[in-house]
């Protein structure tokens, strides 16, 4: 099922990329939340996410349903300056192309397709060697 709401309710977070740092610990938070996952302080102010970062961990899906790409690979990144994000993988063939503490930046792409309307959020791509 759709869940427009929800998408409506995040488009800062996963459009335009909004995260919230904690006043108490400096902990930025990502997508919103109303208590820091790091302290449970609700002083959280939003901040501008930085659309590189480096990969934490990752898998590689070569098996998913017909709406997702195929290989798909999945990673936990931290982004430059903070803020954590687990999401897909665009423009991977293989595990390969993957590597932990690796270089990446967000693009904004299609997640998934279900019927017929596409899915727009944050996906991560590896950072070209000459763009490090
Ligand atoms: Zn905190």
């Amino acid at each position: 099922m759709t869940d427009l709401p929800y998408v409506w309710r995040q488009k800062n977070a996963y459009l335009q990329f909004k995260g919230y740092k904690c006043k108490r610990c400096e902990r930025v938070n990502y997508p919103k939340t109303l208590k820091c996952i790091e302290c449970g302080s609700e002083e959280l102010e939003e901040v501008q996410l930085a659309r590189t970062g480096r990969v934490l961990t990752y898998i590689v899906n070569y098996y998913m349903p017909d709406e997702f790409d195929r290989p798909l690979g999945q990673g936990v990144i931290e982004m430059d300056g903070g803020g954590r994000l687990m999401t897909q993988f665009t423009e991977i063939e293989s595990e390969k192309d993957i590597e932990i503490g690796m270089p990446i930046e967000i693009v904004i792409r299609r997640m998934s397709t279900k019927d017929g309307l596409n899915y727009y959020g944050p996906k991560i791509r590896p950072l070209k060697k000459e763009e490090k």
